[in-house]
C-alpha cells in the first residue's frame, strides 16, 4: 500500500476510461482526416462523426441532429445561453450556486442572479418571482459540482413554463452525467451541457443539446460546422472518446453508482466520527454518490490540503475550476454558510475508479492532518 495515491477529485477531472483512450488512438494516428471533406480520408473521420454523435444522442435522449459538440463544458455553457440569447433578446436567469461558466455568462448579458436554498438547490418561490414574459434563458444545473446536490429539474421546469412562457431552459448536466440518467431527468430542458472529462473522456470536448425549435445563434463563426451552430475543425477523435466514455458510463452506472456510494458513506461516516465537530454540508440523500463535503470548525482549509498533498490524498477546498482562489467559494456562500465556515471545507469526490484502499487511506490521514491544524 505504501506510496498509494488516494485521488479524491473527480468533481475536477477524472482519468480516462481505457476505452475512450482506445477509441480515440486510431483517430491521432493513422485517421486524421477533416470530417467536412470529399475523400476517403475524410469519409472515414464523417462516418466516425455520426457514429458518435448517435452514441451520445441516445445517451442524452436527444435526436443526433440536436447534438452540438464543443470544446467542454464552458463552452457549452456558453452556447446555450448567449446562443439563445441572441435570438431572443430579454432576461437571462441563474440561481447563486451555478457553476462559473453560467454564473459569468448571466453577468456578461446583464442577467440576475436568484437566490438558492441551505441545500444548494434554487428556490422555487424566488425564482417564481423572477420569472415573466421578458424572460430568454433560464440556467439551472442539474448537479452542484460543490456538494454534489441535484436540482429536481421538473419542478424547475413546471415553474418556468407557468411563469415564463418565452424563455428556453438550460441545464449543465456536467457533474450529473457520470451518476443520474441525464436522458430521463434532463428531459424537460430545452438545452442540456456535459463535458467528456467529467465521466472518463479527455479534456477538452463536450456536448450541448439543442432541442429541434430552440432558436440559437453560434458563438464561434467560421466554416459552418455543427448546422452552423458551431463552427470549427471537428475534434474527432476527442468526440469519438467522448462517445466511448458514455457508453462505458452509461453500461455501468447502475452498479457503479451502488459501489461509489457505499464508499462515499463509509468515508463520510468515518470521518464525522474521528472528527469531533466535523459538519456534513449539506444533505447527503440529495447528493451524487460521489460527494463527500465536510467542515472541520476552525480549521484553514487551503493549509489543510496542503498536508493532505504531503500525505498522498489529493482533495479539493472548494471549486478546483477557480483554483488559486482564498475568497469563501460562493455556491457554500449561496447557501448561506459564513465565511468562516466556507473556509474551513473539503471536498473529497469519488468517482467510478475509486477503491476501498483510496478510503482506507483518507481515513487515515485526514484526521491527522485535522487534529494537526486545530492543535
Ligand atoms: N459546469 C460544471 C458544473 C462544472 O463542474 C464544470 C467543470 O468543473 C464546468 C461546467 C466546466 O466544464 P469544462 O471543464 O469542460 O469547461
Amino acid at each position: 500500500m505504501h506510496g498509494h495515491i488516494a485521488y479524491l477529485d473527480h468533481a475536477a477531472t477524472t482519468p480516462m476510461r481505457p476505452e475512450a483512450v482506445a477509441a480515440m488512438l486510431p483517430f491521432l494516428t493513422e485517421h486524421y482526416g477533416n470530417p467536412s471533406g470529399s475523400h476517403a480520408a475524410a469519409r472515414h473521420a464523417r462516418l466516425a462523426l455520426d457514429d458518435a454523435r448517435e452514441e451520445v444522442a441516445a445517451a442524452l435522449g436527444a435526436q443526433p441532429g440536436e447534438v452540438v459538440f464543443t470544446a467542454g463544458g464552458t463552452e457549452a455553457d456558453n452556447l446555450a445561453i448567449t446562443g439563445v440569447h441572441a435570438r431572443r433578446p430579454g432576461t437571462v436567469l441563474c440561481p447563486a450556486a451555478e457553476h462559473h461558466a453560467v454564473l459569468h455568462t448571466c453577468a456578461a448579458l446583464g442577467g440576475r442572479v436568484v437566490p438558492t436554498l441551505p441545500d444548494a438547490t434554487v428556490d422555487l418561490d424566488a425564482l417564481a418571482d423572477s420569472l415573466g414574459p421578458e424572460t430568454s434563458v433560464v440556467s439551472v444545473m442539474l448537479a452542484n459540482n460543490e456538494v454534489g446536490t441535484v436540482t429536481p429539474l421538473a419542478e424547475v421546469a413546471a415553474v418556468v413554463r407557468q411563469h415564463a412562457p418565452n424563455a428556453a431552459l438550460h441545464t449543465d448536466a456536467v457533474q450529473a452525467f457520470a451518476w443520474l440518467d441525464v436522458a430521463t431527468l434532463a428531459a424537460p430542458a430545452d438545452l442540456v451541457a456535459v463535458s467528456a472529462h467529467k465521466f472518463g473522456g479527455p479534456k477538452g470536448v463536450g456536448a450541448l443539446v439543442v432541442r429541434d425549435g430552440t432558436p440559437i445563434s453560434p458563438v464561434l463563426h467560421g466554416g459552418g460546422q455543427e448546422r452552423d451552430r458551431r463552427s470549427g475543425t471537428h475534434n474527432v477523435a476527442g468526440i469519438v472518446a467522448l462517445a466511448a466514455a458514455m457508453r462505458a458510463t452509461v453500461a455501468t452506472r447502475r452498479d457503479t453508482v451502488e459501489r461509489v456510494a457505499a464508499l462515499r458513506d463509509r468515508l463520510a461516516d468515518g470521518l464525522m466520527e474521528a472528527v469531533p465537530g466535523a459538519v456534513e454540508t449539506g444533505p447527503r440523500h440529495s447528493k451524487v454518490a460521489g460527494n463527500c463535503h465536510l467542515r472541520f470548525p476552525g480549521v484553514e482549509s487551503e493549509a489543510l490540503l496542503i498536508l493532505l498533498d504531503r500525505e498522498r490524498v489529493c482533495a479539493s477546498a472548494g471549486s478546483a475550476c477557480a483554483s488559486g482562489a482564498i475568497e469563501p467559494s460562493h455556491v457554500l456562500v449561496a447557501m448561506g454558510l459564513s465565511a468562516s465556515e466556507a473556509n474551513s471545507s473539503l471536498r473529497l469526490s469519488l468517482g467510478a475508479a475509486s477503491t476501498d484502499a483510496d478510503v482506507d487511506l483518507a481515513l487515515q490521514v485526514v484526521p491527522k492532518a485535522v487534529t494537526q491544524l486545530a492543535d
